[in-house]
């Protein structure tokens, strides 16, 4: 990947604030975007897959690089559909369950080798039991007293921007080179609320992406402006018992039938910080080497040491 990457990000970050403490990536969305950015043609000496590897590590390089943080975090998804939000919300992630797709053949393989790789390069792994990744950035960004980059292509991640705190959102587009660094403002000229009403706008306005069903004519628009005169999903569920103007008669209706799926969705979309530590995970440059050696990203790993 070339270094204009590394320029435009560190330029943003640069504008914010000189220093971040902690780097917290959302290690699938890397390895998710590294498979399908690399082509996968890419094979080991034994002929094994090694694209998301590969690219998993060069794009850990460059937000190294551009963001230049004292710690790294993998923060892993140990459970990308817990039990206990499709128990909250059946539809949860439910297309994507039943299409298989949450993990490609040539893909599943990849994943355990990436997590050793990170730790052999220094960068602790991070994960909780029927957790997802975003509930461990959750319970890490909260505890840092210093400014936090969280790295993901993940939108309910932007609940944790927080200008005050010093956290942003290192968003991922299809690729690393398409990235946008949200801070508050950001949040609110996008969706039009703030980051703490982010998740009760994605139960409104619903994300059919994550199966999250949302109120049923109530778009993004509609569901901002309810949440920016009422505050939160609970205001615009007392304004609605009341119809009180902007919500009309008909939609008051609509959110009243509709209020037990709504909180079930509040909590599903809210992030629940997980029960975690960061264990001490000194780098290992001779198991880094052999690991390399064995699933051939060993340019990549001189990309990373240079
Ligand atoms: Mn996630
Ligand atoms: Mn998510």
């Amino acid at each position: 990947m070339p270094k204009p990457y590394v320029s435009a990000i560190a330029e943003q970050f640069g504008n914010w604030q000189n220093h971040i403490m902690l780097m917290l990536v959302d290690a699938a969305t890397l390895y998710y975007r590294a498979f399908h950015a690399v082509p996968a043609s890419l094979v080991d000496a034994a002929g094994r897959p090694n694209n998301a590897i590969r690219g998993f590590v060069d794009g850990l390089r460059i937000l190294r690089d551009a963001v230049r943080p004292d710690t790294i975090v993998a923060c892993w998804d140990e459970d990308w559909r817990p039990q206990w939000r499709v128990d909250l919300l059946p539809s949860y992630k439910a297309q994507r369950a039943a299409q298989g797709d949450e993990t490609p053949e040539a893909l599943a393989p990849q994943v355990p080798v990436i997590a050793d790789i990170c730790r052999a390069l220094g960068i602790p792994v991070v994960g909780a039991p029927a957790m997802e990744a975003d509930d461990v950035a959750a319970a890490l960004a909260f505890e840092a007293r210093e400014a936090v980059a969280v790295v993901s292509g993940d939108r309910d991640l932007t609940q944790l921007v927080d200008d005050a705190a010093g956290r942003r959102l290192l968003y991922l587009g299809t690729g690393i080179g398409k990235h946008t660094v949200y801070d508050e403002a950001l949040v609110r000229a996008t969706y039009g609320v703030g980051p703490q009403q982010y998740a009760d706008l994605a139960c409104l306005r619903g994300d059919p992406s994550d199966g999250i069903p949302g109120a049923t004519g109530i778009g993004a628009k509609t569901a901002a402006l309810y949440l920016n005169v009422f505050g939160d999903l609970e205001g615009v569920l007392a304004a609605a018992a009341h119809a009180t103007p902007p919500i009309s008669k008909a939609k008051a209706e609509v959110l009243l039938g509709q209020s037990e799926v709504l909180r079930a969705t509040q909590q599903v979309v809210t992030l629940r910080p997980a029960s975690v530590s960061i264990p001490s995970t000194p780098a290992q440059p001779d198991t880094a080497a052999a690991l390399a050696a064995e699933f051939g990203w060993q340019s990549a790993l001189q990309r990373w040491q240079a």
